[in-house]
């Protein structure tokens, strides 16, 4: 194996769902929701495939209904004016977006900052294009950004700030604030911005999803990436993009061409129609996933746990010192065989391992009785000694 790929392992989603399916535990580790999304959008994908128009490869930026669908979601919810044709890229998930426009944008040796704990493939894909990864780190109990050792980070070798927000796993939604100022370092020190915003509408409490690219100078040097996977509850279609100017897009379709090339064919059109739901759907998406938030924050801190509720995503997560632990590694690999639930420890997100050590996430986009389920199990296992 090649030395740049020397420690990335195996992710840790991969080895904890395969530790859930032979336990028979509830998975409360890989984010991903066990109810169907939109059932117009189902049916739409079925069409598609029985029409045999969308079967064969799409083009290469993806399908025009889509990368309409995609600009007209942009205008409507941020009143960003995104041009359809050379704006747009449809990506194999977010997942590919964020390795293309790595590799598209990153020089070796250039210097790429990322928020830790990190979502794993970013460092993955940083150690693929052959840059340094070089994280900021949110800190327990709150996870805010610190911008005074942002801008400290910053160097003559930074290319790339790769943001993401609501952020995965903390559940920080980065502030009007805290995004202006991110926006006026990468002005300065002219860097280009890549931001995943996956759960741009899985917001709590009032916090607004703020896109980068609508603050002042971040149009011309933003790379917006976002997927069909979590609004829609379908994380297994695959169907993501990329927003950005023209220049940019180009740069990341070169990279995006040799990877898949193309992905999804029946799921595209679906997509796009999924994302001209009314009002409606994105309230009632919201609506629910607080309230199992507000289920699974209320079981887990009554078994004892520090709770840090969040305010974006559908994770959790806690500390588990209060049990009498200290390391989450060690307490997710003993869960399962234990309480029969799955979860998935901080550390692995973290170059910073102590910051990460006491700290678990937990995934709340399950049913409700799952989550309660859950909860009991958890209860009855930890109880035993
Ligand atoms: N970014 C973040 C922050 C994520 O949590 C995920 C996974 N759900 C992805 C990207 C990947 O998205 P996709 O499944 O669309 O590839
Ligand atoms: N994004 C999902 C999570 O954070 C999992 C994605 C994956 O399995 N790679 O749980």
């Amino acid at each position: 194996m090649a030395a740049r790929l020397h420690g990335l392992g195996t992710t840790i989603f991969a080895e904890m769902s395969a530790l859930a399916v032979s336990t028979g535990s509830i998975n409360l580790g890989q984010g991903f929701p066990d109810t169907d999304g939109p059932a117009s959008m189902l049916e739409a994908a079925i069409a598609a495939i029985r029409s045999g128009e969308h079967n064969q490869y799409p083009p290469g930026i993806g399908i025009g209904a889509l990368r309409h669908a995609v600009a007209n979601h942009q205008s409507r919810f941020y009143g960003l004016d995104v041009d359809a044709d050379s704006e747009v890229l449809v990506t194999a998930g977010a997942t590919e977006a964020i390795a293309a426009a790595l590799l598209a944008l990153v020089e070796p040796g250039d210097e790429v900052i990322a928020l830790e704990p990190y979502y794993d493939s970013y460092a993955a894909c940083i150690a693929m294009a052959g840059g340094r990864r070089v994280p900021i780190t949110l800190c327990a109990p709150d996870f805010r950004l610190d911008l005074d050792a942002l801008r400290a980070a910053v160097t003559s070798r930074t290319k790339v700030l790769l943001i993401n927000t609501p952020h995965n796993p903390t559940g920080t939604v980065l502030t009007r604030d805290e995004l202006a100022a991110v926006a006026e370092l990468a002005c300065e020190r002219d860097l280009l911005v890549i931001t995943d915003e996956v759960y741009e509408h899985l917001t709590y409490d009032g916090a607004p999803h703020l896109p980068l690219a609508t603050f002042p100078g971040m149009r011309e040097r933003t790379v917006t990436i976002s997927s069909a996977g979590k609004t829609f509850a379908v994380t297994g279609w695959k169907i993501g993009w990329v927003c950005a100017t023209p220049d940019l897009v180009a740069a990341v379709r070169t990279a995006k061409q040799f990877l898949t090339y193309v992905s999804g064919g029946p799921f595209q059109p679906a997509v796009a129609e999924a994302l001209r739901l009314g009002d409606d759907y994105y309230l009632g998406l919201r609506a629910s996933l607080l309230a199992k938030r507000d289920l699974l924050c209320a079981g887990l801190a009554s078994l004892g746990l520090d709770v840090f509720a969040p305010q974006g995503t559908y994770f959790v997560t806690t500390d588990v010192r209060p049990l009498g632990y200290s390391d989450g590694v060690e307490f997710c690999r003993m869960l399962p065989a234990r309480c029969g639930v799955v979860a998935i420890p901080h550390e692995v997100f973290y170059d910073d391992k102590t910051a990460g050590r006491p700290l678990v996430r937990w995934a709340f986009c399950k049913q409700d009785e799952v989550l309660s389920e859950a909860v009991e199990r958890l209860r009855a296992g930890l109880a035993r000694s």
